[in-house]
C-alpha cells in the first residue's frame, strides 16, 4: 500500500461513485456535451501501481477521469478464480481519490448482464493463441464487457496496460473493426523493484511462491540477453527458458512462446517484432508476463 501511495501526485478529491448504468451513461454524456475530454481506465479493482500509472496518464490527458471497477464474470472460466478474485472497494476508493478520479463506476453483475442478456463481441484469430488458447471464452468476455463499458462511458480515450499484451491487441482490433470512436492508449508494464510485474493476484502468493515468481521477469531478461547476444533460433531460447522455469518446484508452465507483436503468431527466428509471452501457475495463482526481445 505504501508503495502504491507514494507515486500519487494529484490533489485529492472524492470520486463520485456510481453503480447505476443509466446514471453513469447520463453523467458521461453530459460531460461530453459540455466539451470535457473523457479519459477512461477499466479495471477489476484491487488497485496497484500498474493501475495507478494508467490513471495518472488519463488524468494528464483528459478533463474527466473515469475509473471502472467490475470483476467481470464473463471473462472467467469454470473453475477459475472469479469468486476468490481480491476485492476491496474502500481501499480502491481511497487510491482513486489520490489519483484525482472524478467518476468511479462500480456496477453490479445483475445490471451489466440482466436477465435475457444475449449479446457478445467476439474478435477472431488473434484470440485463438496464448491466453485465448488456455482460457477458452476469456477474450469473448473481455471484449463484451469493454464494448459495453465504452458504450456506457463513451470516452475519448481509454488506457490499457501492456502487462495484458494480448488483451490490448484484441481491444485495439475490436475498436478498429467496430469503428468505435475512442483512442486506445497502451501503457508500459509497472514492476515491483525486484522485477515482478504488478498484479492484483500477487496478493495470493505465499512468500515462497512470490520468490519463485521472480523467475518470470528473469526469464524475460535471459531471453533478451540471448537475443541481444546474437541468438536467433527461437527453439534454442525457449529450451533455455523452459529449464529455468522448471527449476522452480511451485511453478507450472501454462505457455511459453515467442510470437509476433501484431499477429501473435509463433515465430521461428527472433526479429524486432518478437515478444516473449509467459503464463505460469505458481501454486494456484496464474501469472502472466511479456517483453520484447530486441526493441
Ligand atoms: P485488471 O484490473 O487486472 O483487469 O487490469 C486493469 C488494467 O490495468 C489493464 O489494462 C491491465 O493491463 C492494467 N495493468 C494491470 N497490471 C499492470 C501492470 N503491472 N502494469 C501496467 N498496467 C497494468
Amino acid at each position: 500500500m505504501n508503495n502504491v501511495v507514494k507515486q500519487v501526485i494529484f490533489p485529492a478529491h472524492l470520486p463520485e461513485i456510481i453503480a447505476d448504468v443509466s446514471a453513469m451513461q447520463h453523467r458521461c454524456l453530459e460531460a461530453r456535451q459540455a466539451g470535457r475530454r473523457i479519459s477512461f481506465v477499466p479495471t477489476m479493482g484491487y488497485l496497484h501501481e500498474g493501475h495507478l500509472s494508467l490513471l495518472q496518464e488519463g488524468r494528464r490527458r483528459g478533463d474527466l477521469l473515469v475509473l471502472s471497477i467490475f470483476v467481470n464474470p464473463a471473462q472467467f472460466g469454470a473453475g477459475e478464480d472469479f469468486e476468490s478474485y481480491p476485492r476491496d472497494l474502500s481501499r480502491d476508493v481511497d487510491l482513486a481519490r489520490r489519483c484525482g478520479v472524478d467518476l468511479l463506476f462500480a456496477p453490479e453483475v445483475k445490471d451489466m448482464y440482466p436477465r435475457g442478456y444475449s449479446t457478445f463481441v467476439d474478435v477472431e484469430g488473434i484470440t485463438d493463441t496464448l491466453c485465448g488458447a488456455s482460457r477458452p471464452g476469456h477474450f469473448r468476455g473481455v471484449t463484451t464487457v469493454v464494448a459495453k463499458l465504452l458504450a456506457i462511458i463513451q470516452p475519448h480515450q481509454a488506457f490499457f496496460g501492456q502487462k495484458d499484451f494480448q488483451q490490448l491487441t484484441v481491444i485495439r482490433r475490436m475498436c478498429t473493426d467496430l469503428n468505435l470512436p475512442v483512442e486506445i492508449v497502451g501503457m508500459p508494464i509497472v514492476r515491483e523493484p525486484d522485477g515482478l510485474a504488478m498484479s492484483s493476484r500477487n496478493v495470493n502468493l505465499s512468500p515462497q511462491e512470490r520468490e519463485q515468481a521472480l523467475v518470470l521477469s528473469r526469464a524475460i531478461s535471459k531471453a533478451r540477453q540471448m537475443a541481444r547476444g546474437g541468438a536467433r533460433e527461437i527453439a534454442e531460447i525457449l529450451t533455455a527458458l523452459r529449464s529455468m522455469l522448471e527449476a522452480q518446484p511451485a511453478l507450472r508452465i501454462d505457455y511459453l512462446q515467442i510470437a509476433h507483436q501484431s499477429t501473435l503468431q509463433e515465430q521461428e527466428r527472433v526479429d524486432a517484432d518478437s515478444v516473449l509471452f509467459l503464463a505460469v501457475f505458481v501454486g494456484r495463482t496464474r501469472l502472466i508476463d511479456n517483453g520484447f526481445l530486441l526493441s
